[in-house]
């Protein structure tokens, strides 16, 4: 996808549905400049190629503190050992839950991404469930053939760091986590940073953590990367994570993010 010449373009449109409606492109409006590229312009698809699936995995779930026998079950990690099933996910001083706030901003990205024509798939259907464990969120985008998939979580550190950060799995395991997981940690970065939110003061190195630990990452044979929105505990940074308004802004941020990479 992220080469694709015009003429390469131009012979897929026959194959291209308009997302949602089951239209065809052939019998769509076809527009000046989807007609006529500028020569000298950079050519990106208007619509994503049809069946081109997102995963959008909100860490945690809102069941996992009453059930914690289920969530401490001990499940692969993807490198050979265990690791508990799930975590319950951190939470603002206010008592604001990580996984409320992830399944809030999923839901926007679901929204933004379904609207410009992806087929955006989510690792759980509510935020009163328990699991799935990790090793089952990080085998999702693998079943389901995704283009990519992103992790959305926001993290409890000391007051005074702040800012987010990106993860991906490293040393790789296979060829997706080699160069596209690292190349869709980049783009989320740098499409956060372009948006004026500030990387960790605390962790990875510019806004960047390449990680061996997180089996949700372990596990993804499909370009994945997962986001820590900034720290719960940091009175800033909750002052966002907490908003609507700077939910809705990680959200647009994030979906801007995956369709630039997948353009
Ligand atoms: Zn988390």
């Amino acid at each position: 996808m992220r080469h694709r010449t015009w003429k390469s373009l131009a012979a897929l449109c026959g194959a291209l549905l308009i997302a949602g409606t089951g239209q065809s492109l052939a019998a769509a409006p076809v527009s000046g400049s989807l007609a006529r590229p500028a020569p000298e312009a950079p050519v990106r698809p208007l619509f994503p190629i049809a069946g081109q699936t997102v995963v959008l995995d909100p860490g945690h779930n809102g069941g996992g503190a009453a059930h914690t026998d289920e969530i401490n079950a001990q499940v692969p990690d993807g490198r050979g050992g265990t690791k508990p099933c799930n975590t319950t996910g951190t939470s603002g001083d206010d008592g604001y839950t990580e996984h409320e706030f992830n399944w809030d901003v999923a839901q926007r990205v679901r929204d933004l991404l379904s609207a410009r024509g992806y087929q955006v798939i989510m690792s759980r259907d509510s935020d009163t469930g328990v699991g799935p464990c990790v090793n089952d969120r990080g085998t999702l985008g693998n079943r389901v053939g995704a283009a990519a998939v992103v992790s959305i979580h926001a993290d409890g550190a000391p007051a005074g760091a702040h800012g987010f950060h990106v993860a991906y799995s490293s040393p790789a395991l296979n060829d997706a986590q080699s160069g596209p997981s690292v190349q869709l940690a980049t783009t989320l970065r740098d499409t956060m940073v372009g948006a004026g939110l500030a990387t960790s003061t605390y962790v990875g190195s510019d806004g960047l953590n390449p990680r061996a630990d997180l089996a949700g990452l372990n596990f993804s044979e499909r370009p994945t990367a997962l986001v820590e929105c900034g720290n719960m505990r940091d009175p800033g940074d909750a002052a966002v994570i907490e908003s609507p308004d700077g939910r809705a802004r990680f959200a647009q941020v994030i979906a801007t993010a995956v369709a630039a990479y997948l353009g």
